[in-house]
């Protein structure tokens, strides 16, 4: 476990270095969109060719299923109120599970037609509902259902749930696929995966300048994968980047300089943050769900939640 960390700036302390992760499930086909939720102590994300949401009670230790069939679900997250939010390959949309358990469709059409593959999502501070929509869902049947694209390419979009509006924000990059706000939100950082369909396609990060009004402006790549492609990236609370890699987790400065890795041994899909202080580091794999704790924090997005205000 000596190679386990890769301390590239010693200055910056992102490990503790005797942990060695801690596998907590291991019989899925292919993990993804994992989600914290503080209240109940629980990880939920998706298997998506099991067309399962799965669900981690921290304390127990006990996994079970939250639904299935699940639209073959793909990226999870939750709004300021702790109501989960799902993208759906299968039904080729972005749901909210109310208090109640009801399902809201939250978008399912733009311009009149259906969306790709809806894969990774975020909500702002505002409210705001920003998500990837490439065409992984579509091009085959293990991660979806395989169809026609009808949109006319792969965009990031921001819905409104207080105008119902939906608007393509980011429709220059070729498979837009994890994305994530920077601490203050004037910046967000979205992953183009499209490395998968060809060697010369991109496999980098990119950010983008949030302005007041929700509009995005493209500020360039920040970091090129250096070991398979980047899927899923997270933001702590200092704006480092933690992303899923080939060889497991990478550690990059908003700049896109590397500060270190986790070599897990195998790829990292998607990863979260949780724990009571956000100081765990859960991590997907194809098959297995891994944690460690680290000395980053995730972003508290609920802070200010309990004033009501949204
Ligand atoms: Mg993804």
């Amino acid at each position: 476990m000596s190679s386990l960390y890769e301390i590239v700036d010693p200055g910056v302390r992102l490990f503790l270095g005797h942990e060695a992760p801690e596998r907590i499930y291991s019989q899925a086909k292919w993990n993804e969109g994992p989600v914290y939720f503080p209240a109940s102590r629980s990880l939920v994300w998706s298997d998506i060719p099991n067309d399962r949401l799965l669900r981690y009670d921290e304390l127990t230790g006990a996994v079970g299923i939250l639904r299935q069939p699940s639209g073959h679900a793909n990226g999870n997250t939750t709004d300021r109120t702790g109501r989960l939010i799902t993208c759906e390959h299968g039904g080729r949309r972005v749901i909210r599970t109310e208090i109640d358990g009801s399902v809201t469709v939250l978008a399912d059409l733009h311009d009149g037609r259906r969306l790709n593959s809806p894969n990774d999502v975020v909500v702002k501070s505002d409210g705001t509902v920003w998500f990837s929509d490439p065409t992984y869902g579509i091009d085959g049947d293990y991660f979806g259902n395989k169809a026609e694209r009808e949109q006319s390419g792969s965009h990031v979009y921001r819905y409104d749930p207080v105008s119902g509006r939906l608007q393509a924000v980011i429709t220059t990059m070729q498979q837009p696929n994890g994305l994530a706000f920077s601490p203050d939100e004037s910046r967000l950082y979205v992953v183009d995966s499209a490395r998968t369909d060809g060697p010369d396609k991109p496999a980098h990060i990119r950010c983008f300048d949030i302005g007041a009004d929700g509009g995005a402006e493209d500020r360039g790549v920040v970091v090129e994968a250096s070991v398979g492609l980047f899927d899923g990236i997270r933001v702590d609370d200092e704006e480092r980047i933690w992303a899923g890699t080939g060889e497991g987790v990478h550690v990059y400065s908003r700049d896109g300089d590397l500060l270190g890795k986790i070599i897990t041994g195998g790829i990292i899909i998607n990863l979260c943050f949780g724990g009571p202080k956000r100081n765990s580091l859960y991590m997907c794999s194809a098959t297995d769900v891994l944690r460690v704790p680290v000395r980053a924090r995730g972003i508290n997005i609920y802070r200010g939640a309990e004033t009501g205000h949204e």
